[in-house]
């Protein structure tokens, strides 16, 4: 079987999508800095403690463990953060996959998935977003994500790279498998933040009321991180099987308001979620769904988990297992 490179494999979608390429048969190395990543996440899986901006550790770890293909999670992913700290951003997201490419060039490995993100669209006027969309990010979170699609667009061209983009809308949930979640610290993602204020009593600000939408409130598509990680194997198999490159976005195709959300949370947990309005944060689209017919159509992607409150019941039983939970052995 293959051998696979996982970058940033301490993460949240990387660890769970690390922990599904092995129990499906590929051989899994991961390499993370831990700045951000949970060792607990990694269980037994092959992991050497490295930053990607290092070169030429990876040509070395590229070459001795005879890696077939990478797939890049490793990156900073809050848009807040990347608006206060735009430079941080462009050095690690950016910086940090150039890095990767030239270990990946000089180690002749010639397949990438890549995690890119609906921030690259912004605001569009489509009810959903197909991958043709014009480019317009609103962040410098989204600049970063198509600076690396436009470099990958290059390198396929120039020096036989195939790449698949994965142009993620909002990742969220449980994985019921390898028994991983969200564990971001500082969290900024709204389910946990809504199950958090379930939990201590504490309100959560919902940013904005204002937006063009029923509820004024801003509309995401929420994708289960275990559907996600699906997508990156099917994409992965793609491109081994001698694929050209491409990009593809994952989502259910389904929005729903922060508002929404909440109520799913309410539903799931049976709780009152306390709350107060606050103002906008910067960097939002009003409204972000993802148009996946391409995903199911040219790579037979179908999510399991296509019910909101399906979603949100599996990040509850993560939330209610703090301090309980079984990492990966
Ligand atoms: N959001 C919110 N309060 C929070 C965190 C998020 O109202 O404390 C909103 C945010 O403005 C966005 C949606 O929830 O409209 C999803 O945000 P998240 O940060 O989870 O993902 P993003 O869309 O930024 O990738």
């Amino acid at each position: 079987m293959p051998k696979i490179l996982v970058t940033g494999g301490a993460g949240y979608i990387g660890s769970i999508t690390a922990h599904l390429l092995a129990r499906r048969g590929y051989g899994v190395v991961v390499v993370d800095d831990l700045s951000r990543g949970h060792q607990h996440n990694i269980g037994s899986l092959p992991f050497e403690k490295l930053n990607v901006v290092d070169t030429p550790a990876l040509v070395g770890l590229l070459s001795l463990e005879h890696v077939d293909a990478v797939v890049h999670f490793a990156a900073y992913l809050s848009v807040g953060e990347s608006v206060a700290k735009p430079e941080l951003y462009f050095s690690n997201n950016v910086g940090g996959t150039l890095s990767l490419l030239n270990a990946m060039a000089k180690a002749q490995v010639k397949h990438l998935v890549f995690s890119s993100s609906a921030a690259v669209y912004g605001t569009q006027e489509l009810p959903s977003i197909p991958e043709d969309a014009p480019f317009a990010p609103v962040s410098p979170y989204g600049e970063t994500k198509l600076m690396v699609e436009n470099v990958l667009r290059s390198l396929d061209r120039y020096s036989g790279l195939r790449s698949i983009a994965l142009r993620y809308f909002n990742a969220c949930g449980s994985d019921p498998e390898s028994g991983l979640g969200e564990e971001h610290e500082p969290e900024t993602h709204l389910i946990p933040l809504l199950l958090k204020a379930v939990v201590t009593g504490n309100p959560i600000t919902i940013f904005g009321d204002d937006y063009d939408t029923q509820d004024g409130t801003c509309i995401r598509d929420y994708v289960h991180v275990a559907d996600l990680a699906e997508a990156h194997l099917l994409a992965l198999e793609k491109l081994l099987g001698g694929g050209a490159s491409d990009a593809f976005n994952v989502g259910t195709g389904v929005g729903h308001s922060v508002l929404q959300v909440l109520r799913a949370i309410e539903e799931v947990t049976g709780r009152t979620v306390p709350y107060e309005m606050g103002p906008r944060r910067a960097g939002d689209p009003a409204v972000l769904v993802a148009n996946s017919d391409k995903l199911q159509r040219v790579l037979g992607w179908k999510p399991r988990f296509a019910d909101l409150v399906d979603i949100v019941e599996t990040a509850w039983q993560f939330e209610k297992n703090k301090g309980k939970r079984e990492y990966p052995k």
